[in-house]
């Protein structure tokens, strides 16, 4: 399809996560899109993933403070040495990973700058890059960026979870493959990966001699007693892998933007060459904020139980909505099939159910490769977010179970 506009690169973004439209104009992100309608229709909006609930007030008078002590000029491209040593702290207390705070750890603009930079420094144009698939935007479109080919590897569900199907994986794999890109805990089906599935990417990884970025900003939100895990923490996955998280999630603060990248020298050197140019730097007086309270591993845990508990409250309520619910072990999202329903179509859903029902969700096949198996699979797919407050939550489900009816 030919695209209206002039030509160039971001024409192959939008198709990589298919913002076409049939008449050739492109679309905002399917999170936009629905915030958007959920804005215009007044509809509970369970679509793009943000807390409606902010992180602690102390954080808040942290960068208050920092402003009014005059912490507003450019930060160091690197980022504030205080913040470098609280991502360095906080890999070694959490998972025993040791990083030098001056050569190993980047500041970035969210994980999406850590994501995008990492990319675009390592990836050629003819390489092949392995996702997940359903896979976060970002990743297939930086990937179309940096003229590459993505491949995936499929999450499917199974007894009620999505879990990575390793033959597709390792099938996937090819001497081209430069780069592997995973995101555990997983947006949108909230699978945390498995040491099994873990080992069987880094095997890939270590075979094909490939880097692996890993999106990992969803690490503090694991609910029961499901563990996180890095892959760099396996054996041979230091020297090769770039391991990116951020504040937005673990703090509630999704709006401030500040990520890390952390990894070998090397790999980080090329991470920062193409980053400078990005962003350069910003957040100068978040910075100090995060790096304050990113010790602090109260508050995140507190909020992985209390969204547990939201968790549940919204996969029973699917339930009883007639939805098929896969149990997310963590992240902020709950994946549902509608097909249970009548509704084989999840775009065609979330564009009605506002109307149908005053909530407004997401496609799972917005994550998917336009026409590849897994979208074709995952069609009938939609997701919700849980990170709102429990009334807010509970109403949704009170609306959602009369949606039966209305097919
Ligand atoms: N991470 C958010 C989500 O998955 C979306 C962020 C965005 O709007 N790009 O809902």
């Amino acid at each position: 399809m030919t695209l209206v506009g002039p030509s160039g690169p971001w024409q192959s973004v939008a198709r990589s996560v298919g913002l076409t439209a049939p008449d050739g104009t492109v679309a905002a992100t399917i999170f936009a899109e629905m915030s958007a309608l959920a804005v215009r229709t007044g509809a509970i909006n369970l679509g793009q993933g943000f807390p409606d609930v902010d992180g602690p007030d102390s954080v808040k008078e942290a960068a208050v403070a920092a402003i009014r002590a005059g912490r507003n000029q450019y930060a160091p491209g690197d980022g504030i040495p205080e913040l470098r040593e609280a991502v360095a702290a906080h890999q070694q207390r959490r998972y025993g990973m040791t990083l030098d705070p001056a050569t190993e750890v980047l500041v970035s603009t969210g994980a999406t700058e850590g994501i995008a930079a990492s990319i675009l420094a390592l990836v050629s144009p003819g390489d092949e890059v392995i996702t997940l698939e359903p896979f976060y935007d970002v990743h297939a479109a930086c990937v179309a960026l940096a003229g590459a080919t993505q491949v995936t590897a499929p999450l499917v569900p199974r007894d009620g979870a999505f879990r990575l199907d390793v033959a597709a994986l390792r099938a996937a794999a090819s001497p081209r493959t430069r780069m592997i890109i995973l995101n555990t805990p997983h947006n949108p089906t909230g699978a945390v990966l498995t040491r099994a599935e873990l080992e069987a990417i880094a095997a890939v990884a270590r075979e094909r001699d490939a880097i692996v970025v890993t999106d990992e900003v969803y690490e503090h939100l694991v609910f029961d007693d499901v563990a996180h895990l890095p892959i760099a923490t396996l054996p041979g996955m230091r020297e090769r892998t770039l391991t990116v998280s951020s504040s937005g999630k673990t703090f509630s603060f999704t709006g401030w933007k500040i990520g890390w990248v952390c990894g070998p020298a090397d790999l980080i050197t090329a991470v920062r060459t193409v980053k400078q140019f990005l962003t350069f730097t910003s957040g100068a007086p978040f910075q100090p904020a995060i790096a304050g309270v990113l010790g602090d591993d109260d508050v995140p845990r507190a909020l992985a139980a209390s969204l547990a508990g939201r968790r549940d409250l919204v996969c029973d309520g699917l339930t009883a909505a007639g939805f098929d619910v896969a149990v997310p072990a963590g992240t902020y999202f709950v994946t549902a099939d509608a097909s249970s329903l009548g509704f084989d179509d999840g775009v065609d859903l979330c564009r009605r159910l506002p109307e149908l029902a005053g909530v407004v969700a997401v496609p799972v096949s917005a994550f998917c490769t336009p026409g590849s198996p897994t979208w074709e699979s995952l069609r009938s797919w939609v997701r919700f977010t849980f990170v709102k407050e429990r009334a807010t939550l509970e109403e949704g489900m009170r609306r959602l179970s009369g949606l039966r009816a209305r097919r």
